[in-house]
């Protein structure tokens, strides 16, 4: 594994490997544990070249937040990373971050990336004034150093990840961000770095936000999902624990982070508290979710009909996806658009308006491309020889895998 501590060494490494690799970035603040690991091994598994980034970043604390007790111990955390299978790890200091002063150690003003105001007004947001304008700077800034294929963030630490992602949609980075899930102790004590400021003790009282939590999803599961319910039942949970004390506990849209009186489809429960000195956030997803089912198979394998059968024994909605890249099979052939031109069928379906249209068995789903009706015109044997090479471009996966998911 190597080490660096500049940008000049990071990048000509990196400039070195890019190539064909596809890279994984991990950015922590050091203090490693299980739940960093996680994000880690996912990372290893998905991408060839792992870099883990630690810098305790000083525009993230507020003035009386605890950055100079912060745990740090690099030879520690690099062996740790290494275990974990990353090739890399950037250590940089805030000198080389630019935000400190070579001569006097002072902090230097610097460009600053301002997340946009709603989603920045509530949860932790409301309690740690320009905490996450430090962590979207820094962020931003890592990503363009390392210029990752893909990035992992904790959903432990959901409004940052909310933040990200937008970040990331607004300014057009050419990353993807992944949400990986809440590592946890057996007990249900959430993993962070800030947990080796507490005592055995407080370890124990500690779980009780997990458990608070957990309380609120039993009620959920019951079929009560308004916002009054949930957090009483989380508040009422957590004073059993007098040592913790509540900053908030709110209920969200995990996207917009907007306050939720009732949860439709799905809501993020969030609470803080501090524990003596020590502040402790946890959340959780409530969702109500239908399984989704995936069939895939060559074509003339009969997916179609298969998946029909199952959708509708089973009450659940037949998403055609063939249907969909079909489709843009179809546009790019009206166009006489060459289809090895990748940028060009880019350019086609950036800008492209599709809808499925439900038909009864035995006609085959439908498809409405720009407004219009191609149902049939996406079955004949031309589209059939030219959707798989379509389908197999970066882009058009992109954009369907994204209108899908909004379906
Ligand atoms: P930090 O070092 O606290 O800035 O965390 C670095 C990354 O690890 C962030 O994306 C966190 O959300 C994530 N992370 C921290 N604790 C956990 C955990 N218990 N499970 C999963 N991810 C975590």
């Amino acid at each position: 594994m190597r080490c660096f501590k500049t940008i000049m060494g990071l990048r000509t490494y990196l400039a070195q490997h890019r190539g064909s690799q596809s890279i994984g970035f991990v950015p922590t603040m050091g203090a490693l544990h299980s739940g960093h690991g996680s994000l880690i091994q996912r990372a290893v598994a998905e991408t060839n070249l792992v870099v883990v980034s630690i810098f305790v970043n000083p525009l993230q604390f507020g003035p009386q937040e605890d950055l100079a007790k912060y745990p740090r111990n690099l030879e520690a955390d690099a062996q740790l990373a290494e275990s974990w299978g990353a090739s890399v790890i950037f250590a940089p200091d805030p000198l080389e971050m630019g935000i400190q002063d070579e001569n006097t150690g002072r902090s230097l003003p610097k460009t600053l990336v301002i997340p946009p105001p709603e989603l920045t007004v509530g949860l932790c947001a409301a309690f740690r004034p320009g905490h996450f304008s430090g962590v979207a700077t820094i962020v931003t800034q890592l990503l363009q150093i390392v210029q990752p294929h893909i990035a992992y963030f904790g959903e432990k630490d959901a409004q940052q990840l909310a933040i990200i992602r937008r970040l990331v949609q607004d300014l057009n980075l050419p990353v993807e961000i992944k949400g990986c899930p809440t590592l946890r102790e057996r007990s249900g004590l959430a993993l962070s770095s800030r947990n080796q400021y507490l005592s055995d003790t407080e370890k124990i009282e500690a779980t009780n936000l997990y458990r608070s939590l957990n309380a609120a999803k039993n009620l959920f599961q019951t079929g009560i999902g308004d916002r009054g319910s949930l957090l009483k039942t989380v508040t009422e949970q957590l004073s059993q624990t007098p040592n913790l004390k509540l900053q908030y506990a709110d209920l969200v849209d995990p996207q917009s982070l907007q306050p939720l009186e009732k949860i439709e489809t799905s809501g993020l429960l969030a609470i803080a508290t501090y524990l003596g000195e020590t502040r402790l956030i946890d959340n959780l997803l409530l969702r109500h979710r239908q399984p989704i089912i995936a069939i895939d198979g060559p074509a003339g394998a009969g997916k179609s009909t298969v998946t029909r059968q199952v959708a509708d024994q089973l009450g659940l909605i037949y998403l055609d996806t063939g249907a969909m890249y079909r489709g843009i099979a179809f546009l790019v052939k009206e166009a006489q658009i060459n289809p090895t031109d990748e940028a060009s069928v880019a350019e086609l379906v950036g800008q492209v308006q599709i809808e499925l249209i439900a038909r009864p068995a035995p006609q085959l789903t439908g498809v409405k491309v720009n407004g219009r009706d191609v149902s049939e015109a996406i079955r004949t044997p031309e589209v059939t020889a030219l959707v798989s090479a379509i389908a197999a471009q970066k882009a058009v996966r992109e954009v369907l895998v994204n209108n899908q998911q909004m379906l």
